[in-house]
């Protein structure tokens, strides 16, 4: 299992978002699916007939995919770990960890399409602390320091979260305007200036950071960060610090690749590879920052960026490279046969042998 819990906050913008995940939230309302002989201290149930835990149930589909199922949920929802329905909600209606880390203001996690095309609208409100949304307002107030109030540009709907990165880079120069209060001083102020420098704010805190006069270096995004991690020297360089990172002896494959749980595309993309490893054979799935990794950026990465590393217990990369293929491949019909081939280190790195990890560093393997 990838998470520490089905029901922890990463799972939320992962797990429970993937379309799969979705249907079985929503067929998790039937009436025909009320739980019965609900235990609350093991948090288990009976529900049409299975025995049903958080973490497991023994209907086919959990079995089959080792994933919450429609049993799953139900119980989850009645025991008031998950919501029904959208699986971001979670993030609203429990104390589970709500907020972007990386982040020196308190962002929800609720703005995930606002961070990840670095787009802030209209209406959308912004704290320095976490104390702002914990209790009465009376109270609250008293631990903030400054908040955002966004009046212009209006809220775009998120029309192009697929093509994020494009966006990203576009709206980071976009202009923005909005009312800063300072509560200490009790004072608010407009303030016009672009959607790259309240990002910037919000990562680093810095006032200062809303004058035009100084330098605002855009952060460094996955497609960058994926170049860096292919430099000369780094896939081996990697493999060390990751040997040192995951604490058990290194078998088998290894397959590295960047992942940003704010990215739709490498949300999906993550599942995908997470799902066809581990119908192959045991994978564990560890979740690093590059900053841990020691990947040499030119700008500060993106809060929400990391590296995602898949643990195969299989020693045989031409498999691996194959099931990858299977499931990240989108053939082009245009071309014929003989030219469609799969590239595996467009997605990420192979290390075709875990033990030699930092000595041989990765292979390219042919489609
Ligand atoms: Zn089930």
């Amino acid at each position: 299992m990838a998470y520490d819990s089905f029901w922890c906050p990463e799972a939320a913008v992962t797990l429970h978002r993937d379309p799969e995940q979705l249907e079985r939230q929503r067929r998790a309302q039937g009436v025909r699916l009320n739980p019965r002989m609900v235990d609350h201290e093991s948090q288990t149930a009976a529900i049409s007939g299975y025995a049903v835990s958080l973490n497991a149930c023994t209907c086919m589909d959990a079995a089959i995919r080792r994933l919450p199922c429609k049993h799953m949920y139900r119980l989850a929802s009645y025991l008031k770990v998950f919501p029904r329905g959208e699986g971001m909600s979670i993030m609203e209606k429990t104390n589970v960890r709500r907020f972007f880390e990386g982040f020196c203001w308190a962002v929800p996690v609720a703005f995930v399409d606002a961070v990840a095309v670095c787009h802030f609208g209209q209406g959308d409100v912004l704290y320095d602390t976490e104390l702002a949304y914990v209790g009465p307002w009376s109270e609250a107030r008293n631990h903030i320091r400054y908040s955002v109030q966004v009046k212009y540009p209006s809220r775009g709907r998120s029309e192009s979260i697929a093509v994020s990165e494009a966006a990203f880079k576009t709206n980071w120069h976009s202009p923005i305007e909005f009312e800063i209060t300072d509560y200490a001083l009790g004072s608010t102020t407009t303030v016009r200036t672009t959607q790259g420098r309240l990002y910037s704010l919000l990562r680093t805190g810095e006032i200062a950071i809303l004058n035009e006069q100084i330098p605002n270096p855009m952060p460094t995004l996955h497609a960058e960060l994926f170049r860096a991690m292919k430099r000369e020297g780094e896939p081996a360089r990697i493999a060390g610090a990751l040997r040192s990172l995951v604490a058990r002896p290194l078998g088998g494959c290894v397959f590295a690749m960047p992942y940003d749980p704010c990215y739709a595309l490498l949300r999906e993309k993550h599942l995908v590879v997470k799902y066809a490893l581990e119908a192959e054979a045991p994978t564990s799935v560890h979740v690093v920052s590059p900053e841990q990794l020691g990947v040499s950026l030119d700008n500060y990465c993106a809060p929400t960026l990391r590296v995602a590393a898949f643990l195969v217990s299989c020693n045989d990369p031409l498999r691996i490279n194959a099931v990858l293929k299977e499931g990240l491949y989108k053939p082009e019909s245009a071309l014929p046969a003989e030219k469609q081939r799969f590239d595996v280190t467009r997605h990420g790195i192979l290390y075709p042998d875990g033990r030699e990890l930092g000595k041989a560093g990765s292979v390219q393997i042919g489609a």
